[in-house]
């Protein structure tokens, strides 16, 4: 790592990335931008919560263990992952503090939450009841169930959640629900998400009144703490925001998100070649060339996790800090740009698919709405293919 990042910040050039780590598709992380993104986020939460970072799917695509470790430095201490080995990995890498698996584990490998120090979701009531038989103390988090009807207990179960409660062998070390709408400005989801929130707390306090205090209690994700920022809680579990994007495009938060993006995606041209008029290229010979063009092989395709529905036009990419559009079908592993327009463009040339170039940018979000997603689908799917480079000038 440190290697790359002399390498990054030895010179102004972009030339002076390493060579081995940029030969052909790959990721920059930007942990200044992260660091950023963590303080605003913990700046609108209540002084009682703390951040939980979710580092699922690989951190959203931007390298799980990395991203925790920085974390870590930052004094983050509570992570939550989608899947046990997720969490296993983490902390088979060192990584310290609690982590909460969010969603099911088998059975069969209740152990391993043991071994690994990892806390585990109640997902419904007779799940918990095999937690419990276990009879091996496990730390759990009860999910309660609001209206996503996905995971959880219903809060009308009340009288399900105080038996679980009462369990000799699950360490109850905290309680929580997630809210499906929050994203939305529609009057209607207001009131739903409101009326989840509600719900949410009525089971706490009809708890409390029995004595029973649940030691951490969340409900945010994202949109959650954005648009309903001074909710009572222990947690914020946030994802999209830490990596620096919302959802869709074009969304509105209640707080206005001050936000840097953290990852970029680049790759390099392959070659450059002319087309006469008339002639046509690629699978499926879906570009014909209305004029004579130049046109750059780049070497990234979907196999990379670039989305194949940005072909033909739609989507673009920046070169020499101009926009070119991406022409024909987009292949596995390459694809084409027009660069007819654009001076000089040369084998080796970066392209950048999400991410500044001089004064312009794409974001991941632009990216993921013109293919017809949520930038939490596109990060999270970017492959193993991509070299992943950390630059944290602090380092300097
Ligand atoms: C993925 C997930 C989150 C994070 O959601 P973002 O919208 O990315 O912040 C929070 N809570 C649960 C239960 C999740 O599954």
């Amino acid at each position: 790592m440190w290697m790359d990042v002399l390498l990054l910040y030895g010179g102004m050039e972009m030339e002076w990335l390493n060579k081995e780590m940029t030969d052909r598709a790959w990721i920059e992380i930007d942990f200044m931008n992260l660091k950023h993104n963590v303080s605003f986020l913990e700046s609108i939460m209540n002084k009682r919560c703390k951040l939980m970072a979710v580092v699922k799917a690989n951190a959203y695509g931007h390298g799980s263990t990395e991203i925790a470790r920085y974390l870590n430095q930052l004094g983050v201490d509570s992570f939550a992952v989608a899947t046990l080995d997720e969490g296993i990995s983490l902390r088979k890498q060192g990584i310290e503090g609690e982590i909460l698996v969010l969603g099911y584990t088998s059975p069969f490998r209740f152990q391993d939450l043991i071994t690994y120090n990892i806390i585990q979701t109640i997902i419904d009531y007779d799940y918990g009841q095999k937690v419990n038989e276990f009879n091996q103390n496990i730390a759990v988090h009860i999910k309660i169930d609001t209206g996503m009807h996905r995971l959880g207990i219903k809060t009308s179960d009340v009288l399900q959640i105080k038996e679980l409660l009462l369990c000799k062998s699950l360490n109850v070390k905290g309680m929580f629900t997630h809210l499906c709408v929050a994203d939305s400005n529609d009057e209607k989801d207001i009131r739903y998400t409101q009326n989840q929130i509600d719900n949410f707390y009525q089971l706490v306090d009809e708890l409390k009144k029995d004595g029973i205090e649940i030691p951490k209690i969340h409900l945010q994700s994202s949109y959650g703490l954005l648009n309903y920022p001074n909710i009572p809680c222990d947690y914020a579990r946030i994802g999209i925001a830490l990596y620096g994007s919302l959802s869709e495009l074009g969304d509105k938060t209640k707080i206005e998100p001050n936000l840097l993006p953290v990852l970029s995606l680049r790759a390099r041209v392959a070659l450059v070649r002319e087309l006469e008029e008339g002639e046509c290229m690629g699978y499926g010979l879906t570009f014909l060339a209305h004029r004579n063009s130049k046109v750059a092989v780049v070497s990234i395709g979907y196999g990379d996790g670039y989305p194949r529905n940005l072909s033909k036009g739609a989507g673009r990419v920046l070169i020499h800090g101009q926009y070119a559009g991406i022409i024909g079908n987009i292949c596995m592993d390459q694809l084409l740009i027009d660069v007819t327009d654009i001076d000089e463009v040369k084998e080796g040339d970066i392209v950048t698919l999400i991410g500044k170039d001089s004064d312009k940018e794409i974001k991941a979000v632009e990216v993921s709405s013109a293919s017809d997603t949520l930038a939490n689908e596109l990060l999270s799917r970017l492959g193993s293919r991509l070299k992943r480079i950390y630059k944290d000038l602090s380092y300097i």
